[in-house]
C-alpha cells in the first residue's frame, strides 16, 4: 500500500485548490472549522470542503478508508482506535490538532478549528479544471456560486460577477494558429489569476471567455478592479515569440439583495460586456436595463446581417479623390450600404463591426472587391478604385488569392485597385503582415494605411509597412483637431509620406478652408464632402462630366483668401 498521506509542502494534487485557512489573523468568532466523520470502524465517511483542502485530498481518496492507512505514522487518541488520530500533518506539514466526539452509538466526528484569516480564502468543493489554463471551468459556476452564497457578507459588499472577453483573439488564432491562441489564454489565464484577491475566483467559460465571480465586493473597488484588469491584459504578450497586441472588455453585474440565481447574474454580465463591447472594445460596462432592448436589437441586426448577402441588400457607393497636382479626380473609394427592407439605409459603421464578429465580413468583403473591381473596370483607364479591407478578412486564409481572383474575373489591371488597410491590421505579426503585404504589393496592387493618426498609430508604421499611400484621418481636418498640434502632425505625415514616395491623401475635407489648409501643410490629395459626397455608381459617369469639376473648381477662388498661389 502506497503512502497516501498527503506530502508536506502543499502536494497540489490532479485538482488545484484554493489555499487552506492559515493560522494568522481573523477574529476570535471568524473560525473555519476542518470536519471529518468516521464510521465504528475508524473508516471515513464524510469530510467537509475545509477539510479536504486543508489536507490536499478529495473525497474519493477519503472515504472508505480508515485515517490510520492514510496517515500511517499518526498517534490514536484512544487505545480502542475507535477515535481517528489525534493530530494530523497537513499538505503543508503542519500538524493540527483533531478534536473527537461522539455522535450516536457508532459516528465520530473530529474537528479541526481553524481561525480564518483576515482575507478569508474562498473554500469551494473540488472543482472541474479547465485542460488548458487551468482555470475552472463553466461546469465549476454551480458549485461555485453555491459556495459564495452560502458565505457571510460584510455590510456593504455584493456578489459580483464579471463576463470578459477577448478583443482580436480570433485574429491570433486565425494569423498565428491555434497552438498559439492556446498559449495566448494560458497567459491570460495567469495574469488574470494574478490580479484578483483569494476570496475571488476566475472561471473560463469558453473559447476567449472568463467570468470571474466576486465573493464580497464592493462595487467601486470591483470596477476599478476590472478596468485594471483591462489595462493588464491590452499589454504585449509574447506568443511563440510573436508580439501580440490583444485587450479586453468586461461586463459587470451584480446581486441584488434577496437574489440567488447565477444564471440570472451571468446573463446581466454577458448583456453588459455586449455593450462595452458596442461602445467601444477595451471598456468596462455594469449592467443596465436598457442594455436588454440593444443586446436584442443587435440580436436582430446580427440575424438580418446573415441574409443580407443572399438577399443582394448590398450596394456601394463611390466617393471621389482628388490630387491637388492634377486639380482632377484620380479615384473613387468604394463605400458600402446596406439597403434594409424595414431600416432603410443602414450605414458602414452601423454594420461592419457586427459583420466582422460573427466573420459574416469574409463574404461581405469578398463581394465588395468584387464588385468595386467589376464597377471600376468600366470607368475611364485613369481612375482607381480604393476598398476598405477589413483586418478579419486581410488576415484569412486565401485573401491575396481573392484579390488576384477579383481582379482576373473583371479584368481591372492591378494597378487601378488599391487596398485600405487599417492600422489595427499592423497591431499583430508583423512578419506575416509585411510578407502579405508584399504578396499584394506584387500582384501590382496599391495599398493605403486608412485613418491615419486615430490609434497609436506611428510614423515609423509608414517606414516600416509596404504602403503606397497614407490617408490623414479625418479627426485631423475638422475644426476642433485643427489646432497648432493636428497642424504638426499633418505636415509631419505629409513630409515623411512625400518624401518617402507616398501619396499622402486627408479625408473628411468639408469647407475650402479645410481644404486650404490641408493643402499647405504639403497634402497631395483630398476626399470629403466638399469635393464629392459617396454617390452610386450610376451617378458616377454624370459627376464626372460636371459637378466634381465645378466642386473643385469654386474651392479653389474661396473668400477668405487663404489660396495659395500654387494652387492656381
Ligand atoms: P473610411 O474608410 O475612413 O471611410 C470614410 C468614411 O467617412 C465614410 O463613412 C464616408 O462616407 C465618410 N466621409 C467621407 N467624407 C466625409 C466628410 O467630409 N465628412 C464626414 N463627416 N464624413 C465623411 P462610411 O461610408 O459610413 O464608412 C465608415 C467606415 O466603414 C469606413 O471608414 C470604413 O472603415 C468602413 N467601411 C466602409 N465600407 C466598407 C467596406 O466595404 N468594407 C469594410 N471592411 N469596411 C468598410
Ligand atoms: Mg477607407
Ligand atoms: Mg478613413
Amino acid at each position: 500500500m502506497p503512502d497516501r498521506r498527503p506530502s508536506p509542502a502543499g502536494a497540489p494534487g490532479p485538482v488545484a485548490r484554493p489555499t487552506p485557512p492559515s493560522d494568522t489573523g481573523g477574529s476570535e468568532d471568524d473560525v473555519a472549522v476542518a470536519l471529518i466523520a468516521v464510521d465504528a470502524d475508524g473508516r471515513a465517511t464524510y469530510a467537509n470542503a475545509v477539510f479536504l483542502a486543508l489536507f490536499g485530498l478529495e473525497t474519493a481518496e477519503l472515504v472508505g478508508r480508515s485515517l490510520f492507512e492514510i496517515w500511517p505514522d499518526a498517534k490514536p487518541c484512544d487505545r480502542s482506535r475507535r477515535d481517528g488520530p489525534d493530530r494530523l500533518l497537513d499538505r503543508e506539514g503542519r500538524t493540527r490538532r483533531v478534536v473527537w466526539d461522539r455522535i450516536g452509538a457508532d459516528s465520530r466526528v473530529g474537528t479541526i478549528a481553524l481561525p480564518a484569516p483576515r482575507r478569508a480564502t474562498l473554500v469551494v468543493p473540488p472543482l472541474r479544471l479547465d485542460d488548458l489554463t487551468g482555470l475552472a471551468d463553466r461546469a465549476a459556476l454551480r458549485p461555485v456560486f453555491a459556495t459564495i452564497l452560502d458565505r457571510p457578507r460584510p455590510p456593504g459588499t455584493h456578489v459580483v460577477a464579471a463576463s470578459l472577453d477577448l478583443d482580436r483573439f480570433k485574429r491570433v488564432n486565425d494569423s498565428l494558429g491555434h497552438a498559439a491562441g492556446d498559449e495566448l489564454l494560458r497567459q491570460v489565464a495567469r495574469r488574470l489569476s494574478a490580479s484578483i484577491r483569494e476570496t475571488d475566483i476566475v472561471l473560463r467559460t469558453g473559447g476567449d471567455a472568463f467570468v470571474i465571480l466576486f465573493a464580497s465586493a464592493r462595487l467601486g473597488s470591483v470596477e476599478d478592479l476590472a478596468v485594471r484588469i483591462v489595462e493588464i491584459l491590452s499589454r504585449p504578450f509574447v506568443v511563440h515569440g510573436n508580439q501580440v497586441i490583444i485587450g479586453a472588455s468586461v461586463g459587470l453585474a451584480s446581486l441584488e439583495p434577496g437574489e440567488t440565481d447565477v444564471a440570472e447574474l451571468l446573463r446581466r454580465a454577458d448583456v453588459a460586456l455586449h455593450g462595452s463591447k458596442t461602445s467601444g472594445r477595451g471598456c468596462v460596462r455594469w449592467f443596465e436595463a436598457g442594455m436588454l432592448e440593444a443586446v436584442r436589437e443587435r440580436r436582430m441586426l446580427e440575424v438580418d446581417l446573415r441574409k443580407a448577402l443572399r438577399l443582394d441588400q448590398f450596394e456601394l457607393a463611390y466617393q471621389a479623390q482628388f490630387a491637388f497636382e492634377t486639380r482632377s479626380v484620380t479615384g473613387f473609394e468604394a463605400l458600402i450600404r446596406w439597403r434594409h427592407p424595414d431600416r432603410g439605409l443602414v450605414a458602414s459603421s452601423d454594420f461592419i463591426p457586427i459583420a466582422e464578429e460573427t466573420r459574416e465580413i469574409l463574404g461581405i468583403g469578398a463581394w465588395v472587391l468584387d464588385a468595386a473591381c467589376r464597377t471600376a473596370r468600366t470607368w475611364r483607364p485613369s481612375l482607381g478604385v480604393a476598398v476598405n479591407i477589413s483586418p478579419v478578412q486581410f488576415e484569412a486564409e486565401g485573401f491575396v488569392e481573392s484579390v488576384r481572383g477579383a481582379l482576373a474575373a473583371s479584368g481591372l489591371p492591378a494597378a487601378r485597385l488599391e487596398l485600405e488597410l487599417t492600422e489595427t491590421v499592423l497591431l499583430s505579426d508583423d512578419a506575416r503582415v509585411i510578407e502579405r503585404m508584399r504578396a499584394l504589393r506584387a500582384l501590382g496592387v496599391r495599398l493605403a494605411l486608412d485613418d491615419f493618426g486615430t490609434g497609436c498609430s506611428s510614423l515609423n508604421y509608414l517606414r516600416k509597412y509596404p504602403f503606397t499611400k497614407v490617408k490623414i484621418d479625418q479627426s485631423f481636418v475638422r475644426e476642433p483637431f485643427a489646432d497648432e498640434n493636428a497642424h504638426r502632425i499633418v505636415a509631419a505625415v505629409a513630409g515623411l509620406g512625400a518624401s518617402m514616395g507616398m501619396e499622402v491623401i486627408a479625408e473628411g475635407v468639408e469647407t475650402v478652408a479645410q481644404l486650404h489648409r490641408i493643402r499647405m501643410l504639403g497634402c497631395a490629395a483630398a476626399q470629403g464632402y466638399l469635393l464629392s459626397r459617396p454617390i452610386p455608381a450610376a451617378a458616377i459617369a454624370a459627376y464626372l462630366a460636371g459637378a466634381g469639376r465645378r466642386t473643385f473648381e469654386r474651392s479653389r477662388g474661396n473668400a477668405e483668401g487663404v489660396v495659395p498661389d500654387d494652387l492656381d
